[in-house]
């Protein structure tokens, strides 16, 4: 039977790096759910929809045509046929995004996406996001909520940029982390059966072998 392991928590976590590798050990496939938020979200701005007005957000929820690649070696996005990698991680989207997926009809929508993409995954699949264990797929094997300290996450974000740039991504992350955390429908949460795993004091490689062994147990 195909193994389902959802992966959630907050931005800098190291969610996706660690998401991709378990699923490349393993043979899985990975779905970034984050990046089809981001995909809807360019998609509201490229059409000049006002991402602050749920209602036209809504409205313009079922338009686009949102594909993901699934393969962790090399996942990716498109929305009509056109290829938004890069311009789904830009400043813009970033800060657009949680408005954008605090709305019912998009988190329907993408929801739907997602649980059709894990019910056709062969193996299995790996799908990280914010509310998989919680809502998208209640009935995985496996569940982990990853955390980090702020100063950890903002700093993993940001790189080798200065302290202003830290503090200016830190400040964004946290903005950002709490919006997505008291939306009414489906926030970020841990699920009363998840395995938490705080991965501040930990390398990258330490937190894929602590999940794999998770999964293969
Ligand atoms: O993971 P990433 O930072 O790319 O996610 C971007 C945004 O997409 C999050 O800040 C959140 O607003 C939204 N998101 C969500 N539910 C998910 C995954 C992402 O609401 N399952």
């Amino acid at each position: 039977p195909a193994v389902i392991v959802a992966i959630d928590g907050p931005s800098g976590t190291g969610k996706s790096s660690t998401s991709k590798a378990v699923a490349a050990q393993l043979g899985l496939s990975y779905l970034d759910t984050g990046a089809q938020y981001r995909a809807i979200t360019w998609w509201m701005v490229t059409n000049g929809i006002d991402t602050d007005d749920a209602q036209a957000v809504a409205a313009a929820a079922d338009k686009p045509e949102i594909l993901s690649g699934t393969a962790p070696e090399n996942p990716t996005i498109t929305v009509d046929g056109v290829d938004v990698a890069a311009p789904i991680r830009t400043q813009e989207v970033t800060s657009k995004v949680s408005a954008v997926s605090a709305v019912p009809e998009v988190r329907a929508r993408i929801t739907e996406l997602q649980r059709a993409i894990a019910a056709s995954a062969v193996t299995g699949i790996v799908v990280e996001g914010r509310d998989i264990g919680t809502t998208v797929l209640p009935d995985a094997d496996l569940k982990i909520f990853l955390t980090a300290s702020a100063e950890a996450r903002a700093a993993r974000r940001s790189g080798e940029l200065k302290d202003a740039d830290v503090k200016a991504t830190r400040e964004a992350l946290i903005k950002r982390d709490a919006a997505d955390s008291t939306r009414k429908t489906s926030p970020l949460a841990k699920a009363d059966d998840a395995v938490e795993v705080d991965t501040t004091d930990l390398t990258l490689q330490q937190v894929i072998e602590c999940v794999v062994s998770l999964v293969e147990e």
